[in-house]
C-alpha cells in the first residue's frame, strides 16, 4: 500500500523500536510479561520484509504453539499483504517435520512417516516392557517414556547412555535394551516420536552437511518466541541452522532440488541472523527439559549479541502487575525487573473462598455471568486451573448455570479411542509400515482375531520377511480357519481400495477430497460404523457422531488445502497441541490449563485452586526448583488478565474419591493484601461454613458495573485491607496451616447407620466410620450424590 514504513513502527516506545530495527547477527529481547515481546517479534518480521531486507522465504519463525504461529503470519499479512507468502512461521515440531519429509530418505526413512504422539510412544513402549519382563526390575512404561524423552532432549542416545552408565546394574542393562528395541521399532515401522522430531533433525543436518547448508543458505533469518522454554535439542538446532555455510558443498541445488533464491550469491555465507525473545521468569518447561540458561548464556554462545530489555507492560492494569510483581519477586537467582504500567490502577483482584470446589465453580460461573451481563464478551473470559482433572467441577456448575465454554486441549479430542482408531486406519494406508497402526485395526470392528492370531502373523511375517500389513495380502497362507481368513482379506481389501482412492499413483492428479473420501471408505466398508451403530450403548452414539466430526475435518482441511495429500492431513492432527482448539468460534469462556495459557491474553482471568498441592503442585516440592518454577507458573497466569483478575480456591476438594482439606496457597500470601478484595476470605469460611455464607455475599455483591471502579465489588472491608502492606498484617484471616482454627466437627459422634445431612451433597446414610481422631473418615452413600468420603472434623455435616 502507500504506508511507508512509519506505521509499522508507530507507537513503538524506544526500546521496542530498536528491537524492530535493530540489525545485526545476534539480538537478545528479555523483558517481562505483556511487555510486546511477539508483538515486536511480528513487526520486526514485517519491517525486514517491506524494506526488502529478506524474501519471505528467507525467514523462520518459531512459536510456541500452532496458534501462535497462525496469528502472527495472519498479523504479518495484514501489515504487509500478500508479499509474506513462503514465510516459514512454526513450531519446532512443524518446522522440522517439514524438513524430515523432504529428507527423510537421506537417512533410512519414507516421507510419508508416521509421527507418534505421546501415546502411542506410550503403547509401543508399554508393549517392550512386557516382552522384555522389565517390570520385575521396576521399570514401568511411564518412567521409561519419561527417561528416554529426557535424554532425546538432550541429544542423548541409548548407546551415549550405555557408556556412562552402571552396566552391571541389571536395571540400567534392561533400561539400555529397552531404548534401543524402541528406536529400532520406531525405525522399522518408519516413525518418529515428538522428540525425535527435534532430535533426528539435528542429527541429520550434523551427518550431512551439505543438506545443513541447503537450509543454511535459505534461512537467512531466523527467530524465537518464548525463547526462555527450549530445551538443549532445539537450542542445538538453532544453533545448526545460524551456522556459517563453509562453501565446500557449493551446489546450492543440493538436496531435492529445493528452491534456492539467489544462486548467484557466493557459496559461502557467514551464519544467519538470529533474534530470540524470552523471559526467564516465564520458563514453566523445566520438566521437560527447557533450561534457562539458554537465554543467559546467549551473549556467550553469540558474542557482539545486542540485548535489548523492555520494561513498560501493555497488558494489564496496575493492580494486576503489582501483584505480579510481588510474587515473582520472592524468587531468588533472578535478575530483578519492574513491569510497570500506563493503564492505572484499575480494579482490584477479586478473591474468594468456596468450601468446597463445587462452590467455587459456582462463583467463578456467578462472576462470568455478571461480567456478561455488564458487556464483556464471553470469548474476553478466560479460566485456569493447575491440573486437567479441575476442568470437570467447573464444567458441570457451567452446564447447569448454561454457561457456554471450551475446553482448550483439542489433543482431548484426538485421544479418543474411536478417533485413535480412525487414525490407525488412515496410517495403515499412508506408512503401512507402522505395525502397530495395522495391530491396532486388527480386530476393530470385531473379525474374531484375538491375540494368539495376532501373534501368529507377527511370527509368519517375520519368517518370512515381510511386513505385518504385507502378510494380510496371503491371508490363505496364514493357517487360519474360514472365518479369520475371511476377515483378514475384508481389512486388506479396504485398505486396499482405500489406498487407491488417497494414493493415486504418480502423475495422477488426486482430487480434492481424497482424504476425507477414503476416511469414510475406511469407516463404512471395514464395517467399523455399522458396529458402532448396531450397538445399545449410549457411547457408541456418541462415537459415531465423534467420527462425523473427524469426516469433517478432513472435508475442512482438503477445503484450506487443495493440494493437501493423506500424509499432510496426519501431520497437521499429529501436531495438534493444547492451545489449538478445534473450533475456533468464539463466544465461549476458554478453560485451559496455566501451562496452556502462556503467551495468551483475556479482559477477564480467573485462576482457580489457588491451594497449595495445587499450585504449588505437590509433585513439585521434592523436585530442586520446584516450588520455584510453580511460582513462574503462577505468574504466568496473573499475568494474562488485562483488566480483571479473579483468585479463588476452596477449602475442600475432593479428588480421586478422597475429600481432603485444602491450604490457601503461599502465593497469595506473597501478594500484597490491599491488591486484593476478599468476597470470601478463608477466614470467612472456616468461621461460618461454606454454602450459606457464599449465597449471602452474592446477594450482597449485586452486579458489575462496568465502570472500572473496584468499589462495587467492596462487599466487605476487610482490616488492613487499604494498606499495601504484605499480608503479613492481614495473615490472621488465614488459617494459615493451623487446622485447629478450621470448622471443628471434632466430637461429633458418628456410627454406621447414622443419617446425616451434608450441606451440598444432602442426606445419606453412613456405611462405615475409619481412621482416628482428626483424620476420622465417614463413608457415607448419600442419597442422590453417591457415595462419597467426608472428613468428619471439616465437613459441612449434621446428624439427623
Ligand atoms: P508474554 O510475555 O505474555 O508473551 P509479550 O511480551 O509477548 O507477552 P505481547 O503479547 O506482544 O507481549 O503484548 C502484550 C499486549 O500489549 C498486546 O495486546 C500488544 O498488542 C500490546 N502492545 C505491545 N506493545 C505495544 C505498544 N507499543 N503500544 C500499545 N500496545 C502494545
Ligand atoms: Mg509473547
Amino acid at each position: 500500500g502507500a504506508e511507508g514504513h512509519d506505521d509499522l513502527l508507530a507507537g513503538l516506545n524506544p526500546q521496542q523500536l530498536e528491537a524492530v530495527t535493530y540489525r545485526g547477527p545476534a539480538l537478545l529481547i528479555v523483558a517481562g510479561a505483556g511487555s510486546g515481546k511477539t508483538s515486536v517479534l511480528t513487526r520486526r518480521i514485517a519491517s525486514l520484509l517491506r524494506s526488502r531486507e529478506a524474501w519471505p522465504s528467507q525467514i523462520l519463525a518459531i512459536t510456541f504453539t500452532n496458534k501462535a504461529a497462525g496469528e502472527m503470519r495472519e498479523r504479518v499479512e495484514a501489515i504487509i499483504g500478500d508479499a509474506a507468502r513462503g514465510m516459514w512461521i512454526s513450531t519446532f515440531h512443524s518446522a522440522c517435520v517439514r524438513i524430515l519429509r523432504r529428507e527423510a530418505q537421506q537417512f533410512g526413512f519414507t516421507k510419508s512417516f508416521t509421527i507418534y504422539d505421546s501415546g502411542d510412544s506410550r503403547a509401543l513402549i508399554k508393549r517392550l516392557v512386557k516382552e522384555h519382563e522389565a517390570d520385575a526390575y521396576g521399570l514401568t512404561p511411564a518412567s521409561v517414556q519419561s527417561r528416554i524423552s529426557k535424554l532425546k532432549n538432550e541429544l542423548s542416545d541409548a548407546e551415549a547412555y550405555a557408556r556412562q552408565a552402571n552396566m552391571s546394574d541389571p536395571a540400567e542393562r534392561i533400561f539400555v535394551e529397552l531404548f534401543t528395541d524402541y528406536q529400532r521399532q520406531l525405525q522399522k515401522a518408519n516413525a518418529f516420536d515428538f522428540d525425535d522430531l527435534i532430535g533426528q533433525t539435528v542429527y541429520l543436518f550434523r551427518a550431512f552437511p551439505q543438506v545443513a547448508d541447503t537450509y543454511r543458505r535459505r534461512f537467512r533469518h531466523i527467530l524465537v518466541d518464548e525463547y526462555q522454554d527450549t530445551n538443549h535439542a532445539q537450542y542445538a538446532l538453532i544453533h545448526e541452522l545460524t551456522r556459517p555455510v563453509s562453501g565446500e558443498s557449493a551446489d546450492p541445488y543440493a538436496s531435492n532440488g529445493m528452491m534456492i533464491f539467489e544462486p548467484e550469491t557466493s557459496p559461502e555465507l557467514e551464519g544467519a541472523s538470529l533474534t530470540v525473545v524470552g523471559d526467564s521468569d516465564q520458563s514453566i518447561y523445566a520438566f521437560r527439559g527447557a533450561d534457562i540458561r539458554n537465554i543467559s548464556e546467549f551473549e556467550r554462545d553469540f558474542p557482539g549479541a545486542r540485548v535489548v530489555l523492555l520494561e513498560q507492560n501493555y497488558r494489564s492494569t496496575q493492580n494486576i502487575l503489582s501483584a505480579a510483581n510481588a510474587v515473582i519477586g520472592n524468587n531468588f537467582d533472578r535478575k530483578d525487573k519492574k513491569l510497570w504500567s500506563d493503564k492505572g490502577d484499575g480494579d482490584m483482584i477479586v478473591g474468594f473462598t468456596g468450601y468446597s470446589q463445587h462452590d467455587e465453580a459456582q462463583f467463578v460461573a456467578d462472576e462470568v455471568e455478571a461480567l456478561h451481563r455488564a458487556g464483556m464478551p464471553y470469548s474476553e473470559m478466560a479460566v485456569f486451573y493447575r491440573t486437567n482433572s479441575q476442568s470437570r467441577a467447573l464444567e458441570e456448575i457451567f452446564i447447569r448455570s448454561a454457561v457456554p465454554y471450551k475446553i482448550m486441549g483439542g489433543t482431548k479430542f484426538y485421544e479418543r479411542a474411536e478417533i485413535k482408531d480412525a487414525l490407525a486406519y488412515l496410517v495403515a494406508v499412508a506408512n503401512p509400515a507402522d505395525e502397530m497402526a495395522v495391530r491396532r485395526i486388527l480386530n476393530k470392528p470385531r473379525r474374531g482375531i484375538g491375540d494368539v492370531s495376532e501373534t501368529a502373523i507377527a511370527r509368519f511375517a517375520e519368517d518370512h520377511g515381510i511386513t505385518f500389513r504385507q502378510a494380510l495380502s496371503v491371508p490363505d497362507q496364514l493357517g487360519f480357519g474360514p472365518k479369520i481368513q475371511a476377515g483378514i482379506a475384508q481389512l486388506d481389501a479396504v485398505l486396499a481400495e482405500a489406498t487407491e482412492i488417497m494414493l493415486p499413483a504418480s502423475g495422477e492428479v488426486p482430487a480434492p477430497t481424497t482424504v476425507a473420501d477414503g476416511l469414510s471408505v475406511l469407516l463404512s466398508k471395514s464395517g467399523y460404523l455399522d458396529a458402532l451403530r448396531a450397538s445399545r450403548d449410549p457411547q457408541d452414539e456418541a462415537r459415531v457422531e465423534n467420527l462425523d466430526e473427524f469426516v469433517a475435518v478432513a472435508r475442512d482441511f482438503a477445503r484450506n488445502n487443495p493440494e493437501g495429500t493423506i500424509v499432510d492431513f496426519l501431520t497437521e492432527v499429529a501436531l495438534v497441541s493444547d492451545a489449538d482448539d478445534l473450533d475456533d468460534e468464539s463466544g465461549s469462556v476458554s478453560l485451559m490449563t496455566m501451562h496452556t495459557a502462556k503467551g495468551l491474553e483475556y479482559d477477564a482471568v480467573f485462576v482457580t485452586g489457588v491451594e497449595e498441592d495445587l499450585i504449588p503442585h505437590r509433585i513439585s516440592a521434592g523436585e530442586p526448583g520446584g516450588p520455584q518454577e510453580e511460582r513462574r507458573l503462577f505468574y504466568v497466569g496473573i499475568t494474562r488478565a488485562r483488566k480483571r483478575l479473579h483468585l479463588s480456591l476452596a477449602m475442600t476438594r475432593a479428588q480421586f474419591g478422597e475429600v481432603s482439606v485444602a491450604m490457601p496457597s503461599r502465593f497469595l500470601q506473597e501478594i500484597p493484601a490491599g491488591l486484593i478484595d476478599w468476597r470470601q476470605s478463608p477466614g470467612d469460611v472456616n468461621s461460618r461454613g461454606g454454602s450459606q455464607s457464599r449465597a449471602l455475599n452474592a446477594r450482597r455483591a449485586g452486579g458489575f458495573g462496568g465502570s472500572g471502579s473496584g468499589d462495587r465489588f467492596a462487599v466487605k472491608q476487610l482490616p488492613g485491607r487499604d494498606s499495601l502492606k504484605p499480608l503479613s498484617t492481614a495473615m490472621d484471616k488465614f488459617p494459615n496451616r493451623v487446622t485447629a482454627k478450621m470448622r471443628d466437627n471434632g466430637d461429633l459422634e458418628l456410627a454406621a447407620g447414622d443419617r446425616i445431612r451434608h450441606s451440598d451433597f444432602g442426606e445419606g446414610r453412613v456405611d462405615a466410620v475409619t481412621g482416628e481422631g482428626a483424620k476420622r473418615i465417614a463413608h457415607v452413600r448419600f442419597d442422590s450424590a453417591g457415595q462419597k468420603k467426608l472428613l468428619i472434623k471439616v465437613a459441612p455435616i449434621e446428624k439427623i
